[in-house]
């Protein structure tokens, strides 16, 4: 197991994080009505899973550089604590899971 030095080093290569924003939303109904908002909303529906919608799009963070996070010292809690390979709406851009 890789330690925070080297999954920070990893982060820096990657920062998809950074420029997407997921959240998830209980299917409830027709996966289609799902898929039709998610297209005019320009949204990416990444996944369903024991019934919840996973969903995606492209937002970069303000403090986004392209040399990485401005504020990465000061980053804020949620930034530190998220693990990407645990949330399916971005599993498949998460670097780590290449690592672990
Ligand atoms: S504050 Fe930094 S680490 Fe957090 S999302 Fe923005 S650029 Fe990424
Ligand atoms: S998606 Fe994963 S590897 Fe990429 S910056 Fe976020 S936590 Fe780090």
């Amino acid at each position: 197991m890789i330690g925070d030095r080297e999954k920070s080093a990893v982060c820096l290569q990657c920062l998809e994080c950074c420029r997407y924003v997921s959240f998830s939303l209980p299917l409830a109904g027709d996966l289609k009505i799902y898929e039709e908002f998610c297209r005019v909303r320009d949204l990416e529906l990444v996944a369903v899973k024991k019934g919840v919608v996973y969903i995606r799009v492209e937002k970069h963070c303000k403090y986004l550089t392209v040399a990485g996070c401005r504020i990465y010292d000061q980053r804020p809690m949620a930034c530190r604590m998220y693990d990407g390979r645990k949330d399916a709406a971005m599993a498949d851009k998460c670097m780590w899971k290449e690592i672990e």
